[in-house]
């Protein structure tokens, strides 16, 4: 018999991972709890994915209306209305929250509002109630990471989390961190009006992504205005009267009116009661085997908690997998290669698999085709230009998939089929991709490694 607080899963954490978690679990019969101390949706819904791609979409209709004469429509472009911008990034924000936590409570999970704390191996603690269940999952996600030295006020450096609400366009900005997050935001605040300069470490922005779709992009962000400095660390920043003054270490300086700093984001594991319980921590994360188990049996760990693709995807996926593995169903560890990742600037860049350097490290024999979308009439119409990189190993199969382009997040759901089916060039070229449009160009890419290029000049 299951008591009040006796579950069969509690999910510590209601984010996109723990939510997934909660929500299979209760389709395959178990009781649930789910904990959440603010809202169900976690950073994805409320700070991440969705009010940024707002965001994007918002940069988009500006930069379409500032180029409209190009497409022979008479718009003027006459400015940025944040507060106007905010509602509308709110309203889809809140729309989704209200239709996310609807279904949550028609599953019949039980929902568990307050701060908690992992008390025991098998049980949370919420303002002083004890929620036990047979297994405990850990999704207390991440946050975002900080460097020596730096005092983030929220006022003139800010995370991504403030960036959100800002209630006016910032004349400049530099932004720490060439990543995904660093990139987006760089590209929205551009299409804003501000000037934007962003700082990098390695030697190129998006760097875990393939060479070629850092290339394609630093080019596109040049050409837009974008100013950065790759391979150089930041070393410090002062206040101004107008803003900061941020200093790297080959001794530039760099005046803006805000530094959001965007370098990583942390596991939300401290003070927790993780550690006390006898779980195997690594820096912050929990360390778990492919089936998301921690050491101590019973105890799973999920999502931007654990050192995987801090993706709202990978979270979802993780949660599905812990749930059928507690259900006794038989599970297949999650292939991380094999998820797809888009940056959704302008341009995105789309990609699953291997890196041609990843590939070659880990000796396959590379063949590569390159299908620039000049040749794409669906890109001449959208005005982006861009590329569709398909790896193969020699005569084997497909071993990564990257694009750059306007638009491109939207190629990736056929790229991933390819990818984690294992289909050679020869199996893709004879597919009929419709005509015109962006996924004519990963056809025609796959008809070159097969050995019959159709659309290529030479
Ligand atoms: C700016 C930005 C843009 C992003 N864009 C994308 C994107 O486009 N696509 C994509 O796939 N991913 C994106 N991400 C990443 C994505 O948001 C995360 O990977 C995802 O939210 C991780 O889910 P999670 O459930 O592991 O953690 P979270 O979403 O962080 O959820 C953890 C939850 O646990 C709760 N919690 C923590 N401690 C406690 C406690 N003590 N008691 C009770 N509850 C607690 C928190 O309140 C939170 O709701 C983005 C992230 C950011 C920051």
């Amino acid at each position: 018999m299951t008591s009040t607080n006796n579950f069969d899963v509690v999910v510590f954490g209601g984010g996109s991972a723990g939510y997934a978690c909660a929500l299979r679990a209760s389709q395959l019969g178990q009781s649930v709890a789910l904990i959440e101390k603010d809202k169900l949706g976690g950073t994805c819904l409320h700070r991440g994915c969705i009010p940024t791609k707002a965001l994007l979409h918002a940069a988009e209709i500006a930069d379409h209306t500032r180029d409209s004469a190009h497409y022979g429509v008479k718009a003027d472009f006459v400015g940025i209305d944040m507060t106007g911008v905010n509602s509308y990034k709110d309203g889809i924000v809140n729309k989704t929250f209200r239709g996310l936590s609807g279904l949550i409570k028609s599953r019949g999970i039980t929902i568990v509002e307050g701060d908690g704390k992992l008390v025991a191996a098998n049980a949370v603690e919420v303002n002083g109630v004890r929620y036990e269940g047979r297994n405990v999952v850990l999704a207390t996600g991440s946050t975002p990471r900080s460097l020596p030295g730096l005092n983030i006020d929220g006022k003139r450096i800010i995370t991504s989390e403030h960036a959100l609400h800002l209630q006016q366009v910032p004349q400049s900005v530099v932004v720490l961190g060439g990543g995904v997050i660093g990139v987006e935001f760089a590209s929205v605040w551009r299409s804003f009006g501000a000037e934007v300069t962003i700082v990098e470490a390695l030697p190129r922005l998006v760097p875990t992504e393939d060479t070629e779709s850092s290339k394609r992009l630093e080019r596109a962000f040049r050409k837009r205005g974008i100013k950065f400095h790759t391979g150089v660390r930041f070393s410090g920043v002062t206040e101004t009267e107008g803003g900061v003054q941020v200093s790297l270490e080959d001794g530039k300086t760099i005046d803006a009116e805000l530094l959001m700093v965007a370098v990583g984001r942390g596991s939300v594991s401290e003070g927790l009661g993780y550690e006390q319980a006898g779980i195997a921590m690594e820096r912050g994360s929990v360390v778990v085997n492919e089936y998301c188990q921690t050491n101590v049996p019973g105890v799973y760990a999920i999502g931007d908690l654990i050192p995987t693709l801090q993706l709202a995807h990978v979270g979802f996926q993780e949660g599905i997998l812990v749930a059928e593995h507690i259900a006794g169903q038989e599970v297949k560890p999650i292939d991380y290669k094999g998820v797809p990742r888009v940056t959704y600037s302008d341009p995105e860049i789309a990609s699953v698999g291997l890196t041609t350097e990843q590939a070659k490290e880990q000796g396959y024999e590379v063949k590569e085709a390159m299908y620039d979308l000049a040749g794409n009439p669906k890109s001449s119409i959208l005005n982006t230009s861009g590329v569709v990189k398909v790896i193969t190993a020699q005569d084997g199969p497909v071993l990564g998939i990257h694009m750059v382009g306007a638009r491109v997040g939207e190629l990736i759901g056929e790229a991933q089929l390819i990818y984690n089916w294992e289909a050679f060039p020869s199996d893709v070229a004879p597919l009929i991709h419709a005509h015109p449009s962006q996924n004519e160009a990963l056809g025609e890419a796959h008809l070159a490694l097969a050995g019959k290029p159709l659309h290529v000049h030479g």
